[in-house]
């Protein structure tokens, strides 16, 4: 059996462009492509290896997209994206007909089936309330997708994300959300682990990543108090962690850059430094 992969391969295009007669590029575009070292590329954008699913064999998908129009879109992809903005709906990766209950795959000539046959352009999906797809939609924008371009401009409106490109503000708005949304605490600070230990779906986290950024600075100032009272409520060692998480993503971005997140971690850490010279005292 072939290892079905959502990552094609340079071969697999340009066989797939010649077969389809769809221009290469046009395939680039709406592709990730096998990563290189601890990066990715989605639509034509460097992206970190964390923000795309890169699965073998499986797939998810929203049922109304592909009634739509029976192909597999590349946010569907998206590690932290499991919502559909146009149609506010979750995204379906199990067959719902009980006598089967699958993860989808890529098996079968039909995109719109599962390998039972089962229709998916039919498959039952939860409806999600617009309102917390802001940041799911700012996402969707800042990676390139037109239909959401307002809501990019706006998000790049909020002051950290100001002088930030669009995907690291793209990683902001998640790392924050992930760290700030309620659930266990994550082992990695800061990070695009996987939100499994959340106790939302991750698209609450997104909204409330975006709604950190638009609320600057107040609520990232929280974060440390946020983080520790997910553990041990007086330990100090979280915050400190946080903070070099937090100065280990902003050293692969340029001095010039990041301004108002560096000012605001020389904030908290000033806060730590007091309160752990009181305890002290
Ligand atoms: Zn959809
Ligand atoms: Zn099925």
């Amino acid at each position: 059996m072939p290892a079905f992969l959502n990552w094609p391969t340079e071969e697999n295009l340009s066989r797939l462009s010649a077969d389809s007669g769809v221009p290469i590029d046009r395939l680039r575009w709406i592709s990730c492509s096998p990563k290189t070292g601890d990066q990715a590329t989605f639509r034509g954008q460097a992206v970190s290896m964390g923000l795309v699913k890169g699965q073998v064999g499986v797939r998810t998908v929203c049922p109304p997209c592909l009634a739509e129009s029976p192909h597999h879109r590349s946010y569907w992809d998206l590690t932290h994206v499991e919502a559909c903005p146009m149609h506010a709906v979750g995204l379906v990766w199990a067959c719902a007909y009980p006598a089967c209950g699958r993860r989808l795959g890529w098996q079968g000539a039909d995109l719109t089936r599962c390998r039972c046959g089962a229709d998916l352009t039919q498959a039952p999906c939860s409806p999600i309330d617009p309102d917390l797809l802001d940041g799911t939609m700012a996402v969707h924008g800042l990676l390139g997708d037109q239909r959401f371009a307002a809501q990019a401009e706006q998000a790049l409106s909020a002051v950290p994300l100001r002088d930030l490109r669009p995907v690291e503000a793209v990683e902001f708005i998640i790392r924050v959300g992930l760290d700030i949304a309620p659930g266990v605490e994550r082992k990695k600070l800061f990070s695009l682990e996987h939100a499994m230990m959340l106790d939302d779906p991750p698209y609450v986290a997104l909204h409330l990543g975006l709604q950190a950024a638009h609320q600057w600075p107040e609520t990232f100032l929280h974060i440390p108090e946020i983080i520790q009272a997910k553990r041990s409520p007086s330990s100090s060692i979280a915050h400190a962690r946080w903070e070099r998480a937090v100065q280990r993503w902003l050293g692969g971005i340029e001095t010039g850059r990041g301004i108002a997140i560096r000012e605001a971690l020389e904030t908290t850490a000033l806060r730590r430094l007091e309160r752990e010279a009181a305890l002290g005292s």
